[in-house]
């Protein structure tokens, strides 16, 4: 394999993002990645402002609009009641589009800016630093072995990064984790608005999807992860909040921990981590991918600032990685404390507190911190 400036681990949204942002911009990039099809797994949904900005830096943000809903605005309810109603400023949208589709368009555009940029059924198994480049072992999907040395490497291959783990890098718990199950379904006639349900037995978030569907996600019991049927969540969303959504029996629900975990470092030499390898910010908000493309979007600032060979000073990407990730955890967080069971004095002062949060005065405020602004 001919060796290249930059060679991109992964091609989950951040490392599509990345390269079609260095494509655009003349640079020498290749993205490894080990699957051979699409990632079809129901993801992440939320399109906040600086996502959209970074789509459009990377040419793709109005193929997203045209496809995507846009959110009208959300609700809060509990035990019956509206909590708070807030809508969202046309300057901060929220948008939402299934993850697979995403990836599709940021597929297509890469494919635009450079063909065979992508080079699907690659799966990195080896890495090694040698100072003025970093040599990769590749394994494709004819079971062979080969080489491609890059000037930099950028491991955007996700949470459970093998280069972040070969590297040695630490990887920094953060609070909280939780448990939930999720399901996307039909929903003719939905309404463009999102409501969580903040309930005394656990949070039920229900969001509109293009094309009049729906996710549903609901707070489990902690304790091991199991799964839950189609009827079993249908149950028990109607318990919780009187409505029972029409999941059919032949969708399976999944279920998933949310975590939050950070890398002590994002530079090592020649080789960066991005996205969800450098931190894993709960879904809860819908922060993650956004964040990664926004890291990819200073990375990508970084890297053309100098001739590539030359070694990039990486410092200030790393900084606002951490600085970043540190709001977004406390916002993640913040968001899993208001969806925990909860009762007595402790149920009636988080109703207290959304309420104000809801309230004229601290709406705009609300909606900001909702939409991502500061991050
Ligand atoms: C249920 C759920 C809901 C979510 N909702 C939202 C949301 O609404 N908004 C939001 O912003 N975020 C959301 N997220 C988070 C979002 O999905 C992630 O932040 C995002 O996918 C991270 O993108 P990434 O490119 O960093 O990693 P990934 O999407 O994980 O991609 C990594 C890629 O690397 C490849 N790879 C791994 N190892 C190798 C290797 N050795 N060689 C070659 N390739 C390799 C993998 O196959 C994969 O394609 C959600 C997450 C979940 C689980």
């Amino acid at each position: 394999m001919r060796d290249r400036e930059v060679v991109i681990v992964g091609a989950g949204p951040v490392g599509l993002l990345l390269a079609c942002l260095l494509a655009a911009r003349g640079r020498d990039v290749v993205v490894l990645e080990r699957r051979s099809g699409a990632d079809t797994r129901s993801r992440a949904i939320g399109i906040h402002r600086p996502g959209l900005d970074a789509l459009d830096e990377a040419g793709v943000g109005d193929r997203v609009r045209a496809e995507a809903l846009f959110l009208e605005g959300g609700e809060v309810r509990s035990d019956g009641r509206l909590l708070a109603s807030l809508s969202f400023r046309p300057e901060r949208p929220i948008l939402t589009l299934a993850q697979s589709r995403t990836d599709a368009l940021l597929r297509g555009r890469l494919g635009a800016l450079a063909d065979g940029a992508l080079l699907t059924g690659h799966t990195v198994r080896g890495v090694r630093d040698e100072g003025d480049r970093v040599r990769l072992r590749v394994e494709s999907g004819d079971g062979g072995e080969r080489e491609i040395a890059a000037s930099v490497v950028v491991a955007a291959d996700g949470v459970r990064s093998g280069i972040r783990e070969r590297l040695g890098i630490e990887w920094r718990s953060r609070p909280k984790t939780a448990r939930y199950a999720m399901v996307d379904v039909d929903d003719p006639g939905s309404d463009p608005r999102a409501v969580l349900y903040c309930e005394p037995t656990g949070l039920v978030e229900s969001l509109p999807l293009p094309g009049s569907r729906r996710r549903w996600v609901v707070r489990q019991d902690a304790g091991p992860e199991a799964a839950v049927s189609a009827a079993e969540l249908g149950a028990e969303i109607e318990r919780r909040t009187g409505i029972r959504p029409d999941i059919g029996d032949h969708r399976t629900p999944v279920s998933f921990i949310a975590a939050q975990h950070a890398a002590r470092e994002v530079v090592r030499g020649r080789m960066v981590l991005a996205g969800d390898a450098a931190h894993e910010i709960s879904p809860i908000g819908g922060q993650g991918m956004n964040l990664g493309w926004s890291d990819a979007r200073n990375l990508a600032e970084e890297l053309c600032r100098s001739p590539i060979d030359r070694m990039p000073d990486l410092q200030r990407y790393e900084r606002s990685v951490h600085r970043s990730g540190r709001r977004a955890h406390r916002r993640s967080a913040f968001y899993m404390s208001m969806g925990e069971p909860a009762s007595g004095v402790a149920l009636a002062a988080r109703d207290a507190l959304i309420r104000g949060l809801g309230s004229p005065a601290m709406g705009g405020w609300t909606s900001g911190l909702l939409t991502m602004r500061g991050i």
